[in-house]
């Protein structure tokens, strides 16, 4: 176990236990019983030993470790769930947000407070319980503040848009460890870049996010046999030029593993999927998703109308943590060649588990200003996520290199963009500039500039700090 004991070993023993005094939380060390719960990723496939690690409670706790890893001379990076790892804390002082998970619903307002920390699932349960939704993803287990940073796109996108034009306002530990407030009021500059631009910027303890008045969606999956790829692909393309922005959906070729947690339907076969979530009157739902039924009966059909609290079904997104390879890029278009490519690469024994494009474009997202905050690649439309179930590091690098082999097969069909929150490890920090315009990437690292000059939270989104501040 590769343990950095010297370096855990040159922080003064006084230190640390004036650390510990000052916190709700707990300091955690290497050989501490809890070391290994609280410095795992929920991506097994990635491993960290970092030299000490905060469990923060409170701001406060966040604010007393960052200064206490200013003092040290650390960098620090921070993790709520490990499902977007990005750099190993092997030599940073690692805050461990998943102790700080309190929400709360103001139904009135329709809005939610979601402590830094927290996953998507509470936030949820407390809005669905008053009719309201939040702009979760396809899993309610992922981080909510995570997912927020890096955009977020659920099955709302089309009429709702991006998770991160629904914040009204973050709560933030500085580099300086002060907290502040960021929103259009008070550290806009701040306020802009959190909204797409990651966690370089400080530790978020909570945000303010606005909520929507939906509780049941017409959603789910059919599946056709993996031989129909190109006809259900091609009739995809045709479906989405027309399907209103109630609708958001996306075509993935699944290629199930033969293990027991896979249903037995499912279990050592391959699909072509059509998922998707409307949000409008079940029946209009319904009449949309004639144009499927009505051509050709899937092998199984699984849409219908779904309560969001079952939210998690219409991806069945793993529940466990899991070694994965995830990337994610945007598509300039469903052309034939590049529906080809995808099938060659995503239907063929030994590739990737899952080819998913994501219709999440013409609609909400892109109506939003470039410039309104970081987030780029609105005006694109489809994103193709690929994943590789790896339990294995020897599996795990083949599904990367077959990945990297796919992207180069597409090169053609791609606008040359990322979605960042698709992207993990270093490609997570390789592509970060992928993911922005090429001015609010500029304007990034002139805030980052003023926020984080001696980029302390380098353990997130590459976005250097510029050598003058423009910000
Ligand atoms: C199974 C699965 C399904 C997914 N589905 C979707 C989806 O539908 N749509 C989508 O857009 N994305 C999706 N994602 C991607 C996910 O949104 C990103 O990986 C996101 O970064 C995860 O955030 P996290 O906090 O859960 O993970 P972590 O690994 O804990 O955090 C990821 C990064 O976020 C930052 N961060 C997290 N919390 C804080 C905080 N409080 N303060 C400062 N920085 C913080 C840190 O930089 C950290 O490195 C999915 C990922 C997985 C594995």
């Amino acid at each position: 176990m590769a343990l950095f004991p010297n370096e855990t070993a040159a922080l003064a023993q006084g230190a640390l236990q004036t650390l510990q005094d000052r916190l709700q939380g707990t300091v955690i060390l290497p050989g501490d019983v809890d070391y290994d719960a609280a410095r795992m990723a929920w991506n097994l496939a990635f491993e960290q030993y970092p030299p000490v690690i905060v469990m923060a409670e409170t701001a406060d706790d966040v604010a007393a470790a960052v200064r206490f890893a200013r003092a040290e001379g650390m960098d620090i990076a921070v993790q709520a769930t490990g499902h977007g790892f990005t750099r190993a804390a092997n030599h940073a002082l690692l805050i461990n947000m998943s102790r700080m998970t309190h929400v709360e619903v103001d139904a009135e307002a329709q809005t939610a407070w979601v402590e830094g920390g927290a996953k998507w699932q509470p936030v949820l349960d407390k809005a669905q319980a008053v009719g309201l939704v939040p702009l979760l993803g396809s899993t309610p287990d992922v981080g909510a503040v995570g997912y927020t940073l890096g955009g977020g796109v659920g099955w709302l996108a089309r009429k709702y848009g991006l998770s991160a034009d629904s914040v009204n306002a973050f709560e933030v530990v500085t580099a300086q460890g002060r907290i502040v407030w960021a929103s259009e009021y008070e550290n806009s500059d701040l306020f802009w870049a959190l909204r797409g631009g990651g966690g370089s910027f400080g530790v978020i303890t909570g945000m303010e996010i606005r909520l929507y008045p939906v509780t049941t969606v017409y959603a789910g999956n059919l599946y056709y046999p993996a031989a129909m790829a190109k006809e259900v692909m091609t009739r995809f393309r045709e479906w989405i030029a027309t399907t209103p922005e109630e609708l958001t959906s996306s075509v993935v070729l699944m290629n199930y593993p033969p293990i027991p947690e896979v249903p037995e339907p499912l279990r050592g076969q391959s699909f072509v999927q059509v998922r998707g979530a409307y949000t409008g009157l079940m029946e209009d739902g319904e009449e949309l998703l004639k144009y499927w039924r009505e051509w050709k009966a899937p092998a199984m059909d699984m849409f219908g109308p779904l309560p969001l609290t079952r939210a998690a079904e219409i991806s069945n997104d793993p529940p466990n943590p899991t070694s994965a390879l995830v990337t994610g890029v945007w598509l300039k278009d469903l052309s034939d060649e590049a529906i080809d490519t995808i099938i060659r690469f995503g239907l063929a024994p030994h590739g990737v588990t899952v080819s998913e494009i994501r219709h999440v474009g013409d609609g909400a997202i892109s109506r939003v200003d470039k410039r309104a905050n970081a987030y780029g690649n609105r005006e694109a439309s489809l994103v193709l996520e690929i994943i590789g179930i790896a339990p294995t590091p020897e599996l795990w690098q083949a599904a990367d290199a077959y990945a990297r082999e796919y992207k180069r097969a597409l090169a053609g069909s791609l606008t040359g963009g990322v979605y960042i929150n698709f992207l993990e490890g270093d490609e997570r920090q390789d592509r970060t500039k992928d993911a922005f315009t090429a001015e609010n990437y500029q304007r990034l690292m002139a805030i980052k500039a003023k926020y984080d000059p001696q980029n302390v939270f380098s353990h997130s989104f590459h976005i250097p700090p510029a050598a003058d501040d423009h910000a």
